[in-house]
């Protein structure tokens, strides 16, 4: 056992044969501390000074002040027992040790000690529990209560976290009104200031305490927990709204409040978690680098803060562990909550609030690691988990690592960033260490396992191709870059290696296609699939998927349950018809004529064609369009020319209005000079038409013109009214012309 500084004022300890009890005693009021009883009694006793009841007149005793309302030693309390003629219970009730019963946990219960004291002391100096006591030495009083007869110290005023007087409604006071020096706990008159003299503490300036219920309820709280009576509350109830806190024992309220007294810790002085109220002013400079509450305003704002934690359970919880690792941060650049929520998940949670009352708690921390956690990767190694096996706690995450999300997925890193830049997959990244190069990732799992149950719909290129279509891979993939069949993963689109597809999607394009089937099949030995009809129509696949989705080739539907490109099928003859009307497409957009064209345009035969193409009369070539040989084509303006330029025997007769055998006759007799040597004359339009004389009519032209019979014509001719002139000088009726 250390030495205190009690025990060091105990060592001249008088022999209490030698020691009389005083003549004039105080009685102790209730919850009257010890220092206050001694102020009394000196006071009474005449004494200048309150020390000299400590200090026997052999001054061996009592060089430092002692901390009176925590004495420790068995001795001294034998000696002031006598002295002031006090049971050790009386005593002891005007010391903080008072409050000890209230704190321990039924564990940490000894066996009521052998001697003259029966009650339990807090330990040293120094522990944990001393922190809720801020001070040794200095006093806080209530100016209102100090005001009242007998003026006398509440014991419960010593105590950090009481800060107010309920019965007066105000704050207490911590320092002199005149001076603002402490206020010495053990001072010769209770009222007045031992630094200055000069200043009443019951002059001091009363702060009234702000009427926030929470607020108000949390000190008449703790003092319920203290076992003070209902009577010094001053009306304020214990409890307000709902909150865990309720549920607890005093030693558990009090357990939990000392521990929050060091989480909360690193964010004082004025950290935004921190609630605080309008009430005592913080003297500047006051405060060491201490992170502690140390003013009055400082505890006000612990308690408030701490209360106001529990309520609305646990929504305040997580903005604390929400804001913990920015605080905690300093002490460790390393992710995961064990560097993150400082003491709170190192000493606290799992350790000294290990009791089952503060499962509430764990509860609260655990559901908010599964659940929202972005800073660090939650395992099994974790406290919390320990109890737990990976699949357990992977089936109850929130979050993936970018591990274990491609260990779900089947997929490598870059596919997988690819999924999350996509915006497919949620993540969040964090940077960690210090220079912050690393980022560690955490993965939103429900996003990576509804992908996962939507891979395992998608079907894959193979299939599509193999299955369901009956064509070729790269078949697939020119559908795919026509958009005709959109993919929903690939490596254009995820970075995935394989091209992957709907089940949906496919779907959607067979009937879309099966719209532009009839079902009308008759002979299955004049069709040919679809699959393979891209040789027969000199086109790729996906050009005749256009011509048929565009109306210019029509299918046919089998309707059997073969790959889609089986089961559709062409006829031949639609084929034919396609491709005649294709190729007439491509040359009328050359400007040339197929041989047929020729034929029908001009009313003749192949052998006559080919005759005038040899003899050079009709220029044709053999050409080449879309890089096929469609045979001899010939220039439209060629043909054209050709039309000008030559007449046959019929339209010759035409022209000249006689019968073609006159033609032929003409042509005998070298009137007309027929061109090649086919069966089907040729003549020059120009020769053609210069047989006509100017200024002639035919004899039917002019029966047209004169009203008149052709008959009657004639015999007026025949009569010599009309001159006739005579193409052969011959009279012939179907070689005349009428002169004008
Ligand atoms: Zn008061
Ligand atoms: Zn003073």
């Amino acid at each position: 056992m250390s030495k205190t500084n009690d025990e060091k004022n105990i060592t001249f300890m008088p022999d209490l044969a030698h020691v009389f009890p005083l003549p004039v005693r105080a009685v102790p009021e209730p919850w009257e501390d010890l220092a206050s009883l001694l102020s009394r009694t000196a006071e009474q006793m005449g004494y200048k000074y309150v020390q000299w009841l400590l200090r026997p007149e052999d001054g061996a005793y009592g060089r430092r002040d002692l901390d009176v309302c925590f004495l420790l030693q068995d001795k001294t309390y034998q000696y002031l027992g006598h002295l002031l003629q006090l049971s050790e219970e009386a005593l002891y009730k005007l010391t903080l040790h008072r409050f000890l019963l209230q704190m321990l946990a039924p564990v940490e219960m000894q066996a009521t000690p052998s001697g003259y004291r029966e009650r339990p002391l807090f330990p040293l100096l120094g522990s944990a529990m001393r922190k809720l006591f801020p001070s040794q030495l200095a006093a806080r009083v209530c100016p209102r209560c100090l005001a009242e007869e007998p003026p006398c110290g509440v014991l419960y005023w010593n105590f950090g976290p009481v800060f107010s007087c309920l019965k007066h409604h105000i704050f207490l006071v911590d320092c002199c009104p005149h001076c603002q020096g402490k206020i010495p706990r053990l001072r010769s008159v209770l009222t007045h200031c031992p630094r200055c003299s000069s200043g009443d503490y019951r002059l001091a300036p009363a702060v009234n305490l702000p009427e926030q219920p929470l607020f108000l309820s949390s000190q008449a709280m703790i003092l319920g927990h203290l076992g003070v009576e209902e009577e010094y509350l001053g009306g304020v109830p214990t409890v307000y709204g709902e909150s865990p806190l309720h549920g607890l024992l005093s030693w558990q309220y009090f357990l939990l409040l000392k521990s929050f007294l060091n989480v909360l810790g690193p964010f004082f002085p004025n950290h935004p978690v921190l609630r605080t109220v309008a009430g005592p002013f913080i003297p500047s400079g006051r405060r060491i680098s201490s992170t502690l509450p140390v003013s009055l305003a400082e505890w006000a704002s612990f308690m408030l803060t701490f209360h106001t934690l529990f309520a609305s359970w646990p929504d305040n919880f997580i903005v604390l562990l929400e804001s913990l690792p920015a605080v905690c941060s300093s002490t460790s650049a390393n992710a995961g909550p064990q560097h993150q929520f400082g003491k709170l998940y190192k000493e606290y949670l799992y350790k000294h609030l290990r009791d089952p009352a503060f499962a509430f708690l764990r509860e609260a921390f655990e559901d908010y690691l599964m659940k929202h956690y972005t800073r660090g990767w939650v395992s099994p190694r974790l406290r919390p988990f320990s109890g737990k096996d990976r699949m357990e706690i992977s089936t109850e995450l929130t979050y993936l690592t970018l591990t274990k999300a491609m260990q779900l997925l089947g997929v490598g890193e870059p596919r997988l960033l690819a999924l999350i830049n996509r915006g497919v997959i949620r993540a969040h990244r964090s940077p960690i260490g210090a220079k912050g190069k690393i980022s560690l990732w955490l993965i939103e799992k429900a996003d990576v396992e509804a992908l996962f149950e939507e891979w395992k719909n998608l079907l894959s290129l193979e299939a599509i191709a193999l299955v369901h279509l009956g064509v070729s891979k790269q078949q697939v993939l020119a559908l795919s870059k026509a958009g005709l069949l959109l993919p929903t993963s690939g490596p254009s689109i995820d970075r995935n290696l394989g091209w992957y597809y709907k089940s949906d999607e496919i779907e959607r394009f067979k009937s879309a296609l099966l719209q532009y089937a009839c079902k009308a099949v008759t002979s299955a030995s004049k069709y040919i699939p679809l699959s393979t009809s891209a040789k027969s129509i000199e086109l790729p696949l996906i050009e005749i998927l256009k011509e048929i989705l565009s109306g210019h080739l029509g299918i046919f539907d089998t309707q059997r349950e073969i790959p889609l490109f089986q089961r559709l099928v062409l006829s031949v003859s639609e084929v034919k018809r396609f491709l005649a009307e294709r190729r007439k497409v491509e040359r009328s957009d050359l400007n040339l004529l197929s041989a047929r064209d020729v034929m029908e345009t001009l009313g003749v035969g192949e052998a006559t064609l080919r005759k005038w193409v040899r003899q050079g009369v009709l220029v044709g070539k053999r050409q080449v369009v879309n890089n096929r040989i469609q045979g001899i084509l010939f220039q439209k303006e060629v043909v054209d020319a050709f039309r000008c330029t030559y007449v046959f025997a019929k339209e010759a007769a035409e022209l000249l209005d006689v019968t073609s055998s006159a033609i032929y006759r003409y042509a005998s007799i070298g009137i007309l000079h027929p061109i090649g040597a086919t069966k089907l004359k040729l003549f020059l339009r120009e020769e053609v038409k210069a047989l006509i004389p100017p200024h002639k009519l035919s004899i039917r032209q002019a029966a047209v013109l004169l009203e008149m019979s052709v008959s009657n014509l004639y015999a007026l001719v025949e009569e010599g009214h009309i001159p006739m002139y005579d193409l052969l000088n011959v009279q012939k009726r179907n070689g005349c012309s009428i002169q004008m």
